[in-house]
């Protein structure tokens, strides 16, 4: 079910932790993959494809590149992300900018151009990485929330759009992961990313917070036919701890 020999899939923030460990995966079950990021040089990938998510010309033409690259398009993952701390009242223009078009109008850029590609193939199948933070928000990180929240909607929107289209689009939430966003975070505040990193699993029933292969684990499984009913679904991943 998780066999993916013949399929391929452009997945975005491949140099990240989450990214990285999507593309290693569906890799080793035989999918051709296509990664974006600013720098994916030493990336083991069939295409690489990389810009600035920013850049409205690059997202509008990934999915295009994509399978051009690779002959189809079959499975895209909408993992690239950016966090940004603080309240509203401490938000400036250029965090707005960035965690909007980072988060929410590079993955409506990219699904938009994926989709009709896909349709025209008989289908195809979208992960959108949301955030636990985006079905219920934590303190001090309003924009982040919100950007993550849009996304968990807009595929709960695309999923009933499309899904006639024989296109499955679907979210993961996960709760904390164990990657350079987490671990610059703490370490921008001061703190030892291991040390915080332990501390921060005791607070998980499951006693760890997540790897990225965790996470990637879900995305395969949704990218799967596995998972051929699951349409516009936002899957927590959390260990058992739900952001209150
Ligand atoms: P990461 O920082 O390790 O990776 C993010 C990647 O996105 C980076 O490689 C970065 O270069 C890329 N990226 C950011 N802005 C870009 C731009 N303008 N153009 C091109 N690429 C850009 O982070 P991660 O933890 O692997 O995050 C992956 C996804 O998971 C994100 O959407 C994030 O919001 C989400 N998430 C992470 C956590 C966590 O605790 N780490 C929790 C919930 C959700």
């Amino acid at each position: 079910m998780m066999e993916f020999a013949g399929k391929t899939a452009l997945v975005t923030g491949a140099a990240g932790g989450i990214g990285a460990a999507v593309v290693r995966a569906l890799r080793a079950q035989g999918a051709r993959v296509a990664v974006a990021d600013r720098d994916t040089a030493g990336i083991e990938a069939e295409a690489h494809l990389d810009g600035n998510l920013l850049d409205a010309g690059y997202a509008d033409g990934l999915a295009a590149a994509a399978a051009r690259a690779l002959g189809r398009l079959d499975i895209v993952v909408n993992n690239a992300g950016v966090i940004t701390r603080g309240t509203v009242t401490e938000t400036g223009d250029d965090d707005w900018d960035l965690s909007v078009g980072v988060n929410v109008q590079a993955p409506f850029r990219i699904s938009r151009a994926a989709i009709p590609i896909m349709a025209g193939q008989g289908g195809g199948a979208i992960i959108n990485v949301a955030s636990c933070w985006g079905l219920r928000p934590g303190p001090g990180h309003a924009v982040y929330c919100m950007t993550k929240a849009a996304i968990a909607s807009l595929t709960q929107c695309m999923g009933m759009d499309h899904a006639h289209q024989g296109i499955r689009i679907n979210a993961v939430a996960p709760n904390e992961v164990n990657t350079p966003m987490l671990r610059t975070g703490f370490a921008r505040r001061g703190f030892d990313p291991d040390t915080a990193v332990a501390e921060l699993g005791r607070t998980v029933p499951l006693g760890r917070i997540a790897e990225p292969e965790d996470i990637a684990d879900v995305i395969l499984f949704l990218a799967s036919d596995a998972a051929r009913y699951m349409v516009g679904a936002v899957v927590e991943v959390n260990g058992g701890k739900p952001v209150k």
